[in-house]
């Protein structure tokens, strides 16, 4: 029998990295059910706006819905952006305004601390939920390095491998990254949870 997940974000690049993390299943983006309500994400973590978003969709649909939630967790800035990550400059933030913020704020600063985090959530069709967190350690650097990816890509610097998630390939950045790592360990109890479906 077909397997169906739903993931509740209209992210193309998600869907595209979820379709090579998840084998065996058939993954529905909101398009493909139709879904176009707004979701308001008011959580105060990762995990509960995680959790916010897959429950509404599957409220709706009655599918399991997978979501996520992530951001940058900077130490001098005692966690901030955190789950504001996307308007960390305001209403109408864009990527380089939010690194120009966080560049302003950690100018001459020592502490560049940061890591990555995303919460994966799934509600199953029988109403269930679980969540877990995938986290990236590393630093934010002083001026931008490399120009691929999104977000505040320019500036993360990866303790792995000294490299910003920009001066990585897709490849090798959907290889370590946060959501990879939550997605992952997802996929373990989405794999035992649905194996009799
Ligand atoms: P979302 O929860 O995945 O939509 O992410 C919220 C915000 O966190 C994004 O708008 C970005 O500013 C930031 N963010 C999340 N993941 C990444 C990433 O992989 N690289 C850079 N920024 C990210």
């Amino acid at each position: 029998m077909e397997k169906i997940i739903v993931l509740a974000s209209g992210n193309a690049h998600k869907l595209k990295e979820l379709k090579r993390i998840l084998k065996g299943f058939t993954i529905l983006s909101l398009k493909d059910i139709g879904f176009t309500d707004e979701i308001v994400e008011d959580g105060t973590t990762f995990e509960e706006n995680a959790l916010i978003k897959a429950r509404a969709v599957h409220n709706a649909c009655g599918y399991t819905v997978i979501a996520d939630d992530s951001g940058i967790c900077v130490d001098y800035l005692n966690g901030a952006p955190g789950v504001y990550s996307a308007r960390f400059s305001g209403q109408n933030a864009t990527d380089k305004s939010n690194n120009e913020k966080l560049l302003k704020l950690l100018n001459g600063v020592e502490n560049r601390r940061a890591e990555f985090v995303s919460a994966a959530a799934a509600v199953f069709s029988d109403g269930t939920q679980i969540v877990v967190r995938g986290v990236v350690e590393g630093s934010v650097a002083t001026e931008y390095r490399g120009s691929a990816g999104f977000g505040y890509d320019p500036l993360f610097i990866c303790d792995e491998n000294q490299k910003t998630y920009a001066q990585m390939s897709e490849d090798e950045k959907n290889s370590l990254s946060h959501r990879k790592r939550a997605f992952e360990k997802l996929n373990v109890i989405l794999q035992e949870k649905m194996k009799d479906k």
